[in-house]
């Protein structure tokens, strides 16, 4: 970074403590990780300078000759690993995955099923803050009041009733197994599409750990930059009768030139979620995601739906008489990162909520395993059981300092 140092002091020294801050934070949001350095690369390349309007073989430009070759081997690389028929590599973000899919078979006015927010949807699944929520007509769905799953005769019933148009089934902290297979009885039974929004699964599915929704869905959306480790992006992929007008909706449609840097890195995390390498990361994810729950369990904490299925859950902290906003303060204080979130039926405001969401992809990239779980649940018990003790903090402080010495994050990089 000796350019970037010379010309722009400013932005290199927030670079620089950037890169030092998640260095020194036990990261534990569930959306964030850390790519390879071949990711990064790739990104940060010569290939953010073209524009290439269009798809490989049909670009507006000229000299898009490399271009096509990135962007067919993310392509290849999207349909082989996830075994679907047509993929589109183009999307700058999963909410643009998502309104792409919308905008390519819905019209304003038309009925949609998505999960509510506070039941795990994602804000593109229809929130009245969103695109999604002021031009269709949504029915949320709720997770059961006692169980916290999803009930799919209550969603065959409402889906009877309304007669949605699409259905959208996915989740930002649903930690359990979504049943795809039922979801597209459902659809069948009122002639809706389907769309799986797997922004948070899709590394555990490429691994083979978490159900595959592309043998049942329509459309498939997912982020390229959570459990996938690649960069900020999404993919969709659909059935191939699809592609033509999910092309078309992306760009022209939605979209103006693609950003070919980052489909380059898309296409290099593909690969990497091809490896050996890659299924053990997954599996470690998901174990420690097990281990972190049931260490948290068996300290008093309550966990929603009782445990986890996949790299994330959340925990209720009514029993604690804390809330998801004091609890992510007070965890942030000792670097501990993790972001509030409402848990199913919470009684508190988004911008309070009960809850906290916790994820282990992030630090699982560190290279760390179960006997650090025990060790991190500890260190968050005696922070909340304190509601932040100066004493405490700076004690576990020291202890998370300790822990991440052990797993140096990016250690090549020397700005
Ligand atoms: C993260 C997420 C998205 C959107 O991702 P952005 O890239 O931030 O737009 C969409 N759907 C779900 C379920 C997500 O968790």
């Amino acid at each position: 970074m000796n350019h970037l140092k010379k010309v722009d002091i400013e932005i290199y020294e927030a670079i620089k403590q950037e890169l030092q801050r998640q260095r020194d934070s036990l990261e534990l949001i569930a959306s964030e990780n850390f790519p390879s350095l071949a990711v990064m690369e790739a990104q940060g390349s010569v290939l953010g300078n073209k524009y290439a309007e269009g798809y490989p073989g049909r670009r507006f430009y000229g000299g898009c000759q490399y271009m096509d070759v990135v962007e067919s081997l993310a392509i290849e690389r999207a349909k082989l690993l996830f075994h679907a028929e047509y993929a589109n590599v183009q999307p700058h973000s999963g909410t643009q995955a998502n309104m792409a899919v919308y905008f390519a078979v819905l019209k304003p006015g038309d009925t949609i099923m998505g999960m509510h927010l506070s039941h795990g949807g994602h804000l593109s699944h229809g929130h009245p803050t969103s695109f999604s929520g002021k031009y269709y007509k949504v029915v949320p769905i709720n997770v059961t009041k006692t169980t916290q799953v999803i009930d799919y005769r209550e969603v065959a019933r409402l889906a009877k009733k309304y007669k949605p148009k699409l259905i959208v089934a996915g989740s930002s902290s649903y930690s359990r197994i979504i049943d795809w297979e039922k979801f597209r009885m459902i659809c069948d039974e009122v002639n809706a599409f389907l769309l799986a929004d797997v922004a948070h699964y899709a590394g555990l599915i490429a691994a083979g750990l978490y159900p595959s929704p592309v043998p049942y869905a329509d459309f498939v959306t997912f982020t390229t930059h959570k459990t996938m480790r690649g960069p900020r992006g999404a993919i969709i992929l659909c059935k191939k009768k699809y592609g033509p007008i999910i092309d078309k909706m992306v760009f022209p449609g939605m979209q103006g030139g693609p950003m070919m840097h980052t489909i380059a890195a898309k296409a290099v995390a593909l690969k990497e979620a091809m490896s050996e390498k890659f299924k053990l990361y997954q599996a470690n994810v998901l174990s420690n995601a097990r281990a972190l729950a049931s260490c948290l369990a068996r300290k008093g904490y309550k966990i929603v739906s009782g445990g986890t299925d996949c790299h994330m859950f959340l925990v209720d902290l009514r029993p604690q008489k804390l809330t998801g906003e004091q609890a992510e303060k007070i965890l942030e204080s000792a670097n501990i990162t993790v972001n509030k979130n409402s848990i199913p039926y919470d009684p508190q405001p988004p911008a309070v909520t009960s809850g906290i969401r916790i994820g282990t992809p992030a630090i699982t990239t560190r290279g760390m395993k179960e006997p650090q779980m025990a060790i991190i649940a500890d260190l968050i018990d005696r922070l909340l059981k304190s509601r932040g003790d100066k004493k405490v903090v700076s004690y576990v402080k020291s202890k998370v300092k300790m822990l991440l010495t052990q797993f140096p994050l990016y250690s090549e990089l020397k700005y």
